[in-house]
């Protein structure tokens, strides 16, 4: 989608340090990161948020991005330690980017509840 950022990373219109890419995956490191190890993990499809997931999307593209975030959370030896996986949705939610994406979070002691 033009103007989005995501799909911008995503077509390689913009640079970003990449860890991780499939057919229907991409994930790089987040520009501001908030715990040693931040991560990205998004859909090369624009999808607005996870409520906009199709019944299909939700059966071929969840998977595939959860393959993603295991792989990554193996090469970025967050296992043994712990490791969080957020989806923020909407305003509300804490979206500021409106492409679906999952940040993977480790390397730290994260605290509970979110702000
Ligand atoms: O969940 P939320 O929409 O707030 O997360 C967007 C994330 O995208 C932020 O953590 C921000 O630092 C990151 N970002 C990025 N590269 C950009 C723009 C935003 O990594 N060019």
């Amino acid at each position: 989608m033009e103007n989005c950022i995501f799909c911008r990373i995503a077509n390689k219109e913009l640079s970003s340090e990449v860890v991780y890419e499939s057919d229907q995956v991409i994930a790089f490191r987040d520009v501001a990161p908030v715990a040693p190890t931040h991560i990205l993990v998004i859909p090369k499809e624009h999808i607005p948020a996870v409520h906009n997931l199709s019944m299909e999307q939700r059966n071929t593209l969840l998977p595939a991005i959860f393959e993603a975030i295991d792989q990554l959370v193996e090469k970025e030896n967050l296992a043994e330690k712990g490791f969080r996986v957020v989806n923020n949705a909407g305003q509300e939610g804490g979206q500021t980017v409106n492409h679906l994406h999952f940040h993977l979070l480790g390397g730290r002691s994260l605290q509970w509840p979110p702000g």
